[in-house]
């Protein structure tokens, strides 16, 4: 539970300087935590700032094809996301849009149902008493949501050899020849493969020198091995702890939302960001520390596919969950087996000395169809 210190509402507040703003707003109490979206304390539509305490409000039934307008800061605040509640489940949150902090966002409501706002903090959500600056109101203009999002996949000259994919203990002059030999496989592959996972979504995956009008994302797939430092935690990951093979416990990223800590793009704010795989971080080393995902042609274009489609969604906007899926942040995971975009509760992840800690949000679901439905217009919407 947390405590409100300022009780008091007012109206006009948006005119009072910042200084003033905290010592006039109103404190909204909020359970911090989990399964709270039916304790959550409503705030009124009226565009008046406020205070709010924990992490979650709702902003009550909001109609189909209504405009919000939020704004959400404050200095632990991180990002802000908008839910709706759950068809399928009662008391879960469905994420339908979000934004960084700091930014004054629309949304456009798709389907008529109770919203609520989610406020992810710096310092993990769900620490008590973290409070978040925000305003919502309604407005009477309608915007219109882009259609697509087009990304551009790169792949850079010797992402399988230098060192992509080339153990640089026992690799040797043939296996450098049979990766080349392979190369443009390998990128046909990949790219029919990301095709093929966005696929009735409005992402489109072009190749390289592909002419395109509008704004483009770009994935970019790096021979670079990335070895992780003790802060990062986009997408970095040790390997399954192994006691007999110290040597190989070793915390390589595998990909990430560029500049390097974005982590990702909350409601696609950003139609032309960029993201990178670094494909050396998959590679084997020596006898000890071999992987898996260089055993066969398979398992390359899985690797390379699925930790690519992994970032397309961070670029969009997608958490990790926890369930399997694509958006796991095991990135083991992605050449093992094929992965779908799959429903899940949310994950958020943050640096805790030479750890990352994970906050897993079982209200709060991550839905990739209805995500994409909530913030691209549908051809058959208009
Ligand atoms: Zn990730």
């Amino acid at each position: 539970m947390t405590t409100c210190r300022k009780n008091r509402y007012g109206v006009g507040i948006v005119a009072v300087g910042v200084t003033l703003l905290s010592l006039l707003t109103s404190c909204i109490p909020l359970n911090d935590g989990r399964d709270t979206l039916a304790a959550a304390i409503a705030i009124p539509l009226d565009g008046v700032a406020r205070n709010m305490v924990g992490n979650l409000a709702s902003l009550g039934v909001i109609e189909s094809d209504s405009t919000l307008q939020i704004s959400a800061g404050g200095t632990n605040v991180r990002r802000v996301l908008l839910l709706r509640a759950d068809a399928e489940r009662e008391s879960t949150g469905v994420m339908v849009g979000g934004a960084m902090a700091g930014m004054t966002s629309v949304y456009q409501t798709v389907r008529t149902g109770e919203h609520f706002l989610f406020v992810e903090y710096n310092a993990g959500t769900t620490v008590p008493g973290q409070t978040a600056d925000v305003s919502v109101s309604l407005l009477n203009d309608s915007i219109e949501r882009p259609s697509r999002q087009i990304v551009r996949v790169v792949f850079e000259d010797g992402f399988l050899t230098d060192p992509g994919l080339l153990d640089p203990v026992d690799g040797t002059a043939a296996d450098r020849a049979f990766l080349d030999s392979i190369e443009s496989t390998v990128r046909d592959e990949v790219l029919a493969s990301l095709r093929n996972l966005f696929d009735q979504t409005p992402i489109d995956i072009v190749e390289t020198d592909a002419s395109v009008a509008g704004p483009v994302s770009t994935l970019t797939f790096s021979p670079k091995r990335v070895l992780a430092d003790q802060n990062d935690i986009n997408d970095a990951a040790l390997p399954p702890a192994d006691p007999n093979r110290p040597q190989c416990q070793v915390r390589v990223v595998f990909g990430e939302v560029l500049p390097s800590g974005t982590g990702l793009d909350p409601g696609n704010r950003n139609p032309q960001d960029d993201a990178v795989v670094y494909v050396g971080s998959f590679q084997g080393r020596g006898e000890t520390c071999r992987t898996s995902a260089v055993t066969s042609l398979r398992s390359m274009v899985l690797t390379l596919s699925q930790t690519g489609a992994h970032e397309i969604g961070h670029l969009v906007g997608l958490h990790h969950i926890e369930q399997v899926g694509i958006m796991n942040r095991s990135a083991t995971l992605a050449f093992q087996r094929e992965l779908s975009f799959a429903r899940g509760q949310i994950q958020v992840d943050r640096a805790a000395g030479n750890n990352i800690r994970s906050e897993v949000f079982p209200a709060i679901v991550q839905e990739p169809s209805t995500y994409l439905e909530s913030i691209f217009a549908t051809e058959s919407s208009d």
